[in-house]
């Protein structure tokens, strides 16, 4: 394969829909064997994976729950058996249950902060000892702009794990820096996917596409175009960097009146 990626493998957790799914097809589409993982939706995931492979790329879908280290352990073993090597991670599998921060399930906090948090942990910790022995790898994190101070109600837990991963990637960056080791995230404002359309209904896409400089809601292809620039050579001179690709909500939220 040919592309900005030619040669080089690639983790996608939570890639069997959504934006996973179009960074998984975007890293392939430009060359990258790609790792598809997920937590139940095994067909939506085999659909990925034989997407990539009928336009002549490398896939391989890989079941496991990313807040079990076990898991995710065995899950990298498995992806660095088939492709030999893990040259990027993209860390975007996430949950979002609505809820305030002093009335929200217990069960579900702490779902949020094990996927959320802990699952970026893991795999970090499962996939980085082999780029720190080539000295070469990139590690891409989706947080959100629910972490940059949004209002929408019933999304602080939410917006807490984000924050948190925004912090994890600095901290991250910080310590791998030095074995040659880019760390980026991206913050995603409201993008067409399943996850957003559980928390808004048509209406309500309009009118955060309204809040927007752009004018509309963002595609899962908008934050998988920001994820391989991230992943590429192109920005190997950047890191710690938190990217927000969100048509310019955030920005017109701290304009308006
Ligand atoms: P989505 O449509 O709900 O897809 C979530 C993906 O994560 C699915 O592939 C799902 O797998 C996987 N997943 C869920 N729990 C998992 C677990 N425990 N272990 C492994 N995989 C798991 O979500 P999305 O909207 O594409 O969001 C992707 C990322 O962007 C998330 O980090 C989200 O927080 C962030 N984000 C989204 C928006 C937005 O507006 N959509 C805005 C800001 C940030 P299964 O299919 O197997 O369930």
């Amino acid at each position: 394969m040919t592309g900005r990626l030619a040669g080089k493998s690639a983790l996608v957790t939570g890639a069997s829909r959504g934006i996973g799914r179009a960074t998984a097809l975007l890293l392939a589409r430009e060359g990258a064997a790609v790792a598809v993982n997920y937590a139940e939706r095994g067909d939506a995931a085999e659909e990925v994976i034989a997407t990539i492979r009928q336009a002549g790329g490398q896939a391989l879908a890989l079941r496991a729950d990313v807040a079990s280290q076990p898991e995710v352990a065995a899950m990298v073993t498995q992806a660095l058996d088939a492709f030999g090597r893990l040259d990027v991670l993209v860390n975007n599998a996430a949950v979002s249950h609505p809820g305030n921060l002093l009335t929200l399930d217990e069960a579900r906090l702490d779902e949020m902060i094990g996927v959320n948090l802990k699952g970026v942990v893991h795999c970090c910790r499962a996939a980085t000892p082999g780029m720190i022995e080539r000295r070469s790898g990139k590690i891409v994190n989706i947080a959100s702009i629910a972490a940059l101070g949004t209002a929408l109600p019933d999304t602080t837990p939410y917006a807490m794990t984000k924050a948190a991963v925004i912090t994890l990637t600095k901290r991250l960056a910080l310590e791998l820096g030095p074995h040659g080791i880019n760390v980026n995230a991206i913050c995603p404002g409201f993008i067409r996917t399943e996850m957003a359309a559980a928390s808004v209904d048509e209406r309500g896409f309009e009118a955060i596409a309204g809040k927007a400089m752009l004018g509309r809601i963002g595609r899962p292809e908008d934050i998988a175009a920001a994820a391989l620039f991230l992943a590429s050579d192109e920005a190997a001179f950047i890191t710690a960097q938190i990217l927000t690709v969100d048509g310019g909500r955030t920005d017109f939220l701290s304009h308006s009146g």
